[in-house]
């Protein structure tokens, strides 16, 4: 007997019995909550959504029309019930507006990770470790080998690149939610000032960070900025318009990615990454194996990446645990 069965998957995603709703839903349903924006977790086309504020937002600028029909922000630490479950949502430190959720019902806590990670990023609220009874853990580079260098040394290896390569410009390919503001704000910490050329496909998710306070500094335009603009520019794009046709007007690139991926030579060589950032908005294995311990849960449950290795761990340091298996459309945002 589980320790939460009135908490199981459901082809429609992660359901939660006694309140009659899903958690990250992939198809559209009438009552749900929504951990963070990425779309593999926020689908389009639902009805009514509790979510952090910033969550909410961020759907509305991608789905318009097909945003929640009912959306109602809730703050971190703020609680309400559903049909006797109470919930509340934590800050789960992955990108704007991320959360964890926390169900309590008959005495036992449960906690959904979504996505999270432990190393500071200036674009969001810090994780926050909420101890439970079961938690439910993502686990997208969930394998031994997957150690995440320090954040200042990649930033730091971009900036020595466009010092030595002053007569190049520097492409890098961000995902449009998360990596391309974080990598924005940490250059700005790093002290560079100049203007940011992006490719139009961030403008609306930039413009919406920048109006939540996060000082992104100057961006301009990259697709329709002349090509003596951007000689020597530094070029943010999503990673697969990186080869696309206006980016010939680049002079003579160093191309990039930032990716937790691009931890793993031959995704590097793959994507013929000059310049590989490893920059991931995913726990690695350490932080998935300190986060688990430092919530005191017994029971692990284990979804979104590689659960088999991480369940293994789980389960030599005495702990029950257990793949989770949701329907999830992967769309290699991390
Ligand atoms: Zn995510």
């Amino acid at each position: 007997m589980d320790t939460a069965s009135w908490i199981y998957p459901r082809p429609e995603g992660l359901y939660v019995a006694p309140g009659d709703f899903f958690i990250d839903p992939s198809r559209p349903v009438p009552r749900a909550v929504v951990s963070h924006a990425h779309s593999d977790h926020a689908r389009p086309g639902l009805m009514e959504v509790r979510a952090t504020a910033a969550t909410l937002g961020i759907m509305r600028v991608r789905y318009r029309g097909a945003a929640p029909q009912m959306p109602q922000p809730v703050g971190y630490g703020e609680a309400w019930e559903w049909g006797g479950v109470r919930i509340s949502l934590a800050p789960a430190g992955h990108v704007l507006g991320s959360a964890q959720v926390v169900l309590e019902y008959r005495g036992t806590r449960v906690v959904y990770s979504g996505d999270y990670k432990r190393v500071p990023d200036p674009t969001c609220a810090p994780f926050t470790v909420v101890p439970c009874d079961v938690f439910i853990t993502e686990a997208t580079f969930g394998l031994p080998v997957f150690r995440h260098p320090l954040i200042g040394g990649e930033v730091e290896k971009l900036r020595r690149s466009m010092a030595l390569f002053p007569e190049r410009s520097h492409v890098i390919g961000v995902y449009s939610l998360g990596k391309a503001q974080r990598l924005l704000c940490l250059l700005r910490e790093a002290g560079e000032d100049r203007p940011v050329y992006i490719h139009g496909a961030l403008q609306a998710l930039c413009d919406y960070y920048a109006g939540e306070g996060i000082a992104l500094g100057e961006l301009r335009p990259a697709t329709v900025a002349a090509r003596e603009e951007l000689r020597q520019a530094l070029v943010l794009a999503p990673p697969s318009a990186v080869r696309e046709p206006w980016a010939r007007r680049l002079h003579d690139p160093v191309v990039g990615f930032a990716s937790g991926w691009m931890g793993i030579r031959q995704r590097a060589r793959q994507q013929n990454a000059e310049l590989p950032l490893v920059i991931s908005d995913h726990a690695d294995w350490p932080d998935l194996l300190r986060t688990i311990r430092e919530t005191g849960a017994r029971e692990i449950w284990v979804t979104h990446g590689q659960e088999d290795a991480l369940v293994h761990q789980c389960r030599l340091g005495g702990l029950t645990a257990r793949p989770l298996t949701l329907v999830r459309e992967a769309d290699g945002e991390d």
